[in-house]
């Protein structure tokens, strides 16, 4: 079921495919009426969003999806309903766009040491000058080289985590991605859990500060949402839901349609009223 609350989606300004106002008028379109923008680590296209959102009648949630890591492994946090100016939220993501710079180079170098030469341009080519730059545009640029038939190949022979090139993200400690949030007035909830085998550190993640879990993700089953949703409300935590959107025809694993899976709006308002909290 398509909904109209969609708090989980990605712009040309990390790893998405749409610049900001096409994503805000295809959700428009879409029957989207509230829309998180949450590139990975990065706020820089919120004001395009914003914009956009109030010429089609869209109520553009700031958001970002902050690399984190937990007890030793990676995981995404979202932040939701940030304030997108809040100076001490900027400065972290500046110093995570540098380090996922020095990422990119690190898995080229990897790369070049089994004998394949992408160039940093060539990386750097496949994304917009004011984005960041992620495994996905190492993945694009593979493809055009000729060294991957697809995204999915590319992960599953280079990129992935249990792949030849793969580069762990430069450490951000969960606490300190959720205390940033907090700062700039928004809520922190789990992506995708089920993807990220959330489910044995989502207690720990309550101490580290996490407000919320994503129970609706397109890469969880009904089974699996349910879960969640029970495992949050078990933890005294809200729930929040989105479908990852990177772009018509960008799967990744995800669905393609805005809104499919949503965030039930009851789920919504008790976010906001949680978001004031730290305001
Ligand atoms: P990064 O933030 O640079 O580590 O890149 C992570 C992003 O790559 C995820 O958010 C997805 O958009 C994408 N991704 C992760 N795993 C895969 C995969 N197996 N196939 C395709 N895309 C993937
Ligand atoms: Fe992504
Ligand atoms: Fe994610
Ligand atoms: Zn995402």
């Amino acid at each position: 079921m398509q909904h109209p609350v969609d708090l989980h989606s990605h712009t040309r300004c990390s790893d998405g495919i749409l610049s900001p106002a096409d994503l805000v008028a295809k959700a428009a379109a879409d029957g989207v009426t509230v829309l998180a923008v949450t590139d990975h680590d990065t706020l820089v296209g919120i004001p395009e969003a914003r914009a956009a959102a109030a010429r089609h009648g869209v109520r553009l949630v700031p958001g970002v999806e902050l690399s984190v890591t937990h007890a030793g492994h990676d995981f995404h946090v979202l932040g939701l309903i940030v304030d997108p100016d809040h100076a001490e939220l900027a400065r972290l993501l500046e110093s995570r766009r540098d380090d996922r710079v020095s990422r990119v180079r690190e898995i080229l170098g990897k790369l070049r040491r089994q004998g394949i030469d992408i160039p940093f341009e060539a990386v750097e080519g496949e994304s917009v000058d004011e984005g960041v730059l992620g495994r996905p545009h190492v993945a694009r640029a593979l493809m055009a080289a000729g060294h991957a038939s697809s995204i999915d190949d590319a992960f599953a022979r280079y990129l992935g985590s249990k792949a030849a090139a793969y580069v762990p993200y430069p450490r951000l400690n969960s606490a300190d991605g959720i205390a940033a949030i907090h700062a700039a007035g928004g809520v922190a909830s789990l992506a995708h859990p089920g993807i990220d085998d959330g489910d044995a550190v989502l207690e720990s993640f309550v101490e580290a500060g996490l407000d919320s879990v994503e129970a609706y993700h397109p890469a969880h089953s009904a089974v699996e949402q349910g879960h969640f949703a029970g495992r949050a409300r078990r933890l005294g935590l809200l729930v929040s839901g989105g479908s990852d959107f990177h772009g018509p025809g960008a799967s990744e694993g995800h669905a393609l349609v805005l809104g499919r899976p949503g965030c039930p709006p009851d789920d919504f308002a008790a976010l906001e009223a949680k978001a004031a909290t730290y305001r």
